[in-house]
């Protein structure tokens, strides 16, 4: 059966753009005044006692990708901030009075920008100095990075931080599916990103990995088979933590593939059912996550049901036993 998605890859990125809807009147607005969203949530550390984790989710230029599935664009503005426009978010989330737990608990920072930390059109490399002062008063700072872009800014940032202050980076895998990984239109293969994990551990960078439950062009049936074996994986690489998301429709791209019948999200069963081997399968290697982020938007149930479900996955993140 033909696919309303290109096969030839030259096209995608067209055909990606295409379904988009217009949101550009709304990113203009998002340059001129870039707004200050951040959440603090509880993680579980390598002990997996449970830390605060503050989220900074800046704004910034758009990523140069055009995944397929990616829904980040629509918070990212479409040409490139003023230099200084990044460290002016962070100090305006840092100076104000957080909610966090008590005293003496450790605390994570992650940095992230709806792209690359590292792409320099996103967030300039004469703002790393700043940013990385600001940074030194958490004992982790986690930034996402796309894996072409693991190399020298990656290293002197990490010297920027100190010694006090650990660097993580979150790399997406999305899938271990190499033809599914090709069809993503992410510019990316497996040898490219098992050189990237490999250059983090040789600059003792730590690893963080993103897998999606049930990307396009899963089943159903092999969507937790493709999740566990993305999870193992990226512990074989030497991931300390893997985030399994359930992939989202609303980008316009996976809507058109719904529309044709030829894709469809998981549901909270499926992303349940994944979490739960996924964590079988790390082994004590690392922590699994599950991200809960807009959870409802996958249970068909009463808003209770995804409130409770929510409150379980939540439990479950921080012990690391299905429960
Ligand atoms: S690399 Fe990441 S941010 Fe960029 S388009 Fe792909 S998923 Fe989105």
């Amino acid at each position: 059966m033909s696919s309303i998605y290109p096969e030839d890859p030259r096209e995608r990125t067209r055909w990606i753009l295409e379904k988009r809807p217009n949101w550009d009147e709304r990113r203009q607005r998002l340059s001129q005044n870039p707004p200050v969203n951040w959440l603090l949530e509880e993680e579980p550390d390598a002990a997996h006692t449970p830390i605060a984790a503050l989220t900074i989710f800046l704004t910034n230029r758009e990523c140069p990708w055009r995944c397929l599935m990616c829904d980040l664009w629509q918070y990212t503005t479409l040409e490139s901030l003023p230099m200084g426009s990044v460290p002016v978010q962070i100090d305006r989330v840092l100076n104000q009075a957080l909610p966090w737990p008590s005293s003496g608990v450790s605390r994570h920072l992650k940095l992230y920008n709806a792209g690359s930390f590292f792409d320099r059109r996103a967030i300039p490399p004469a703002d790393h100095s700043t940013i990385a002062e600001r940074c030194r008063a958490f004992e982790r700072v986690i930034v996402e990075c796309h894996p072409s872009l693991i190399g020298d800014e990656v290293w002197r940032f990490r010297d920027r931080l100190g010694g006090g202050t650990a660097l993580e980076v979150a790399m997406g895998l999305e899938t271990a599916n190499p033809e599914v990984l090709a069809k993503l239109n992410k510019g990316l293969d497996l040898e490219g990103f098992e050189r990237a994990a490999e250059r983090l551990r040789r600059h003792g960078v730590d690893l963080r990995v993103f897998v999606l439950v049930k990307p396009p062009f899963v089943s159903d049936h092999d969507a937790v088979t493709w999740a566990v074996r993305s999870v193992d994986w990226s512990f074989e690489l030497g991931a300390t933590v893997v985030t399994v998301i359930p992939t989202r429709l609303g980008n316009g791209a996976l809507d058109a593939l719904m529309a044709a019948g030829e894709f469809s999200p998981p549901n909270i069963d499926l992303l349940e059912a994944a979490f739960a081997e996924c964590l079988a399968v790390a082994r004590g290697r690392g922590r699994v996550l599950a991200d809960v982020w807009n959870l409802e938007l996958f249970c068909s149930g009463q808003s209770d049901d995804s409130t409770r479900r929510k409150a379980r996955l939540h439990r479950v993140n921080l012990s690391q036993k299905w429960q």
